[in-house]
């Protein structure tokens, strides 16, 4: 097994959508990105990378490429899915922690569960996504930003 981890931090701005794990959560401001700054897509994305050794997110999806601009960051993690599919990595299971102060997060856990789980081609029981508040504490706890913390574990290839 191998385990690799992952964190992404964007910052909230008015005018933008709030997308986490693919999941558009109501709100009145948004991740600022190059893509739709899914903070905790990209935590998943730098963990299953890692875990393999392969880099991270910003070399394998430059943010100085325009076709990444504004991209649905759950089309970045399929791709990954299949890049280590292709070198024979099998997900075992992924964790993750989402910071965020506001809104509350936890109604749409579950939906973040299930999105990813379907773009990763892993039974529900193997995503796993909590989220937290920073108890008024810093950036996050100020809602200047929203962090996320990611976890992957990887079967070696044959
Ligand atoms: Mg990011």
């Amino acid at each position: 097994m191998r385990v690799g981890n992952g964190f992404d931090v964007h910052r909230l701005v008015v005018g933008r959508r709030l997308v986490l794990g693919g999941v558009e959560v109501p709100f009145g401001k948004g991740l600022l990105g190059h893509s739709d700054g899914d903070a905790l897509a990209h935590a998943l994305i730098d963990a299953l990378l890692g875990a393999a050794a392969l880099g991270d997110i910003g070399t394998q999806f430059p943010s100085t490429d325009p076709q990444y601009k504004d991209i649905d960051s759950l089309v970045l993690l399929r791709r990954v899915a299949q890049l280590l599919a292709e070198r024979g990595w099998k997900v075992s299971n992924v964790d993750a922690t989402i910071l965020a102060e506001q809104p509350r997060l936890g109604p749409h856990v579950s939906q973040m569960r299930e999105r990813l789980a379907r773009d990763l081609g892993l039974t529900l029981e193997r995503v796993s996504v909590k989220a937290k508040t920073a108890d008024g504490l810093g950036p996050v706890g100020q809602g200047e930003c929203i962090a996320a913390y990611a976890v992957a574990c990887l079967e070696e290839p044959e």
